[in-house]
């Protein structure tokens, strides 16, 4: 029934953000596709992707935007905030610069998005631990001290990455119970 396949219950708007080269792309890649770019180039302005997925018996349209990190592209990427339900602002764990842009970009979402927007703080990367600059305590506690969601997730390996939107979800229907 083609009927039922494309009829969902809601449609969530999510925004991706955060610096430049993080992994928003590929975190949009694998939860839409299950795929992983080792070289994706740059998203240039905004780009986007969906999936539907069921909670609580409910199907849900997750409609995400990705944006381009770019101080550049910051205006366009402003626009896109408006009539989203979830922010995803995503830092890298190898690169302690991505996670001190964090005030930045908490900073526009408060602005430019509606007031009960969840946000969700994302450490990409986790498979690099090797590499790592930022502490999972630290990430926490920066997320608890803002009110955010927190997961640790890999775009490559997948880590998390569905985790990521299904709990966001979870949360946005509570708020509309
Ligand atoms: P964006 O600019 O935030 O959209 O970042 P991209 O998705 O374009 O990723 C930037 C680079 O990091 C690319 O070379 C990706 O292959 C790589 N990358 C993204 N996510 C991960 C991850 O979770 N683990 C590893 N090892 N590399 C990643
Ligand atoms: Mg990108």
């Amino acid at each position: 029934n083609d009927r039922k396949s494309t009829s969902y219950e809601h449609l969530f708007k999510y925004i991706m953000v955060g610096d430049s080269a993080v992994g928003k792309s590929n975190l949009l890649l694998q939860f839409v596709d299950k795929r992983f770019a080792p070289n994706s180039d740059f998203t240039i302005g905004v780009e986007f992707g969906s999936r539907s997925i069921n909670i609580n018996d409910k199907q849900i349209k997750l409609q995400i935007w990705d944006t381009a990190g770019q101080e550049k592209f910051r205006s366009i990427t402003r626009a896109y905030y408006r009539g989203a339900v979830c922010a995803m602002i995503v830092y890298d764990i190898t690169r302690r610069d991505s996670f001190e842009s964090l005030n930045s970009w908490l900073t526009d979402c408060r602005k430019f998005s509606s007031c009960d927007v969840t946000t969700v703080l994302i450490g990409n990367k986790a498979d690099l631990e090797a590499n790592r600059q930022v502490s999972t305590s630290e990430a926490k506690e920066f997320a608890e001290k803002n009110g955010l969601m927190f997961f640790e997730t890999s775009a490559k390996t997948a880590l998390n990455v569905d985790e990521a939107f299904e709990k966001s979800t979870e949360q946005i229907l509570k708020k509309l119970e």
